[in-house]
């Protein structure tokens, strides 16, 4: 299959050929056509799989052949969970319509807005935004959708997580009833399916990964270890495997921080990427990884979300995360584009409920590797793999917040959401939902979510 087959224009091909591109991936071959035609579009896709350009290149396409974004008018709006997310694919629709007339504009939240209204006075073809922001701009008057024609929402799962679900629906409210839109997620859960319902007419539906399925290109195994002894392993694993990069996955803030500072004391140097944060220190600690000045990259899961870093060799799960399908996207981060990649784990006894989550939900056991001098005082106990189905969680319900966040590690998860950009401006945003869970001798049975869970502050 070749691009030219696809009905993209000459200088669209052209920017194609600039990036080196030889053929369309599974996804950018389903989902171009389906959206030059006009149709909605309903993808499960993760990060790696050339999704940014599935959606771009057809956006492109289509608003090269209408005339101008007038001020403050927006043709196409792409909505992304986090900042990183919005400034790739600002990069890519940048790239991609190099040899176009389009204007495009990002804006997101934790910089300054006013540099955005200015912007936005000329009008964006494509506006590439995070809900919260989007919403700030709209409500200044910076925005006007009465000429939209595409609305692109990328990484719906995650915004979802976020809580973004009230921003989402306030802009749906707001934009034009004919539209065309498509609908970006690495999973169709049965939230999204539900969000789906009110958004997306007739979808044309695209997976290009099995659902929750790990890729098959990705080596993962774990090595139980006791927790205080874990940043000592890591530093030996580098060490030993002469790893010349691996990014490294933190359940918190400070748990990141913490690592960051105990790899640097080792001589290693790693940079820490979360949402307490500034802009510039992100942007910074992902070029400095991207090119090569740093060995580890210390990420919270919400922060490392949407990274687009090309054939990561390792990814290190230095916690296992709270909820099972972060583990599936973590080991995303790995093993792209045929090549191998290995996602290691290091486990503590008090993470068995996490890890019999995640083989479940995997419906695989993740080897174990014992390292000599890391023996675990306290064992890991042995899981079998639970093959009964998962059941989907119930519609979710806002909530009231009380309790503060549950502390892992003895680490404290910093930062005031108000501050943090983009994030929700209230702590009773954050919805919560049962969570399907085993417990031993008891089978399946509904609780609450975690309160570490419900919880977390968005990056
Ligand atoms: P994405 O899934 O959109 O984050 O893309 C992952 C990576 O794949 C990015 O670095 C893209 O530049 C790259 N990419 C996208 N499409 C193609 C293609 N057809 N051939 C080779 N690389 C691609």
């Amino acid at each position: 299959m070749s691009f030219n087959k696809l009905g993209l224009s000459a200088p669209i091909l052209k920017a194609i050929e600039d990036q080196g591109y030889t053929e369309p991936s599974a996804i950018q071959a389903q989902a171009i056509p389906a959206i030059l035609e006009g149709q909605d579009v309903m993808a499960a896709a993760q990060t790696g799989t050339g999704k940014t350009a599935g959606f771009t290149l057809p956006l492109l396409e289509i608003l090269s052949k209408g005339e101008n974004a007038q001020s403050n008018q927006v043709r196409a709006l792409v909505l992304t969970p986090t900042r990183e997310l919005a400034a790739q694919v600002a990069e890519s629709v940048k790239n991609y319509g190099q040899h176009l007339s389009l204007k495009s504009t990002v804006v997101f939240g934790g910089v300054k807005i006013n540099p955005q209204m200015m912007a936005l006075r000329r009008g964006a073809d494509i506006l590439i935004a995070t809900p919260g922001r989007m919403m700030d701009l709209y409500n200044q008057k910076a925005v006007r959708f009465d000429k939209l024609e595409i609305l692109v929402l990328d990484e719906a799962d995650r915004m979802l997580d976020m809580g973004f679900i009230h921003d989402i629906k306030k802009i749906l409210a707001i934009l034009p009833k004919k539209r065309q839109n498509l609908l970006f997620s690495a999973t169709f859960s049965p939230e999204i399916r539900q969000l789906a319902k009110g958004l997306v007419n007739n979808p044309v539906e695209i997976s290009v990964t099995p659902r929750n399925a790990t890729a098959v290109s990705v080596e993962q195994w774990l090595h139980p270890v006791d927790k205080k002894r874990k940043t000592e392993l890591l530093i030996q694993l580098i060490a030993d495997g002469r790893w010349d990069q691996a990014l490294v996955f933190s359940r918190t803030k400070h748990g990141a921080n913490k690592i960051t500072k105990q790899l640097e004391d080792a001589g290693i140097r790693a940079s820490a990427i979360h949402g307490n944060k500034s802009q510039g220190a992100r942007t910074r600690a992902l070029s400095d990884f991207k090119e090569g000045r740093i060995r580890i990259l210390v990420a919270t899961d919400i922060a490392a979300r949407g990274l687009d870093i090309e054939q990561l060799p390792h990814v290190v799960n230095f916690d296992l995360p709270d909820v099972a399908e972060d583990y599936v996207h973590r080991i995303g981060r790995t093993g792209r584009a045929g090549a191998t990649g290995k996602a290691i784990s290091l486990v503590a006894a008090d993470e068995l409920d996490q890890l019999r989550a995640i083989e479940r939900l995997t419906q695989k056991l993740i080897e174990r590797r014992y390292e000599d001098d890391f023996m675990p005082t306290h064992m890991l106990p042995d899981t079998t793999l639970d093959t009964r189905p998962i059941k989907p969680n119930k519609p979710k319900r806002p909530r009231e917040q009380t309790n503060g966040p549950r502390q892992g590690n003895g680490a404290k998860q910093g930062g005031n959401p108000a501050k943090q950009g983009n994030a929700p401006k209230s702590g009773n945003r954050r919805p919560s939902a049962p969570k399907a869970e085993m417990t031993p001798g008891q089978g399946l049975r509904s609780k609450p979510l975690a309160p570490a869970r419900r919880n977390r502050k968005p990056d």
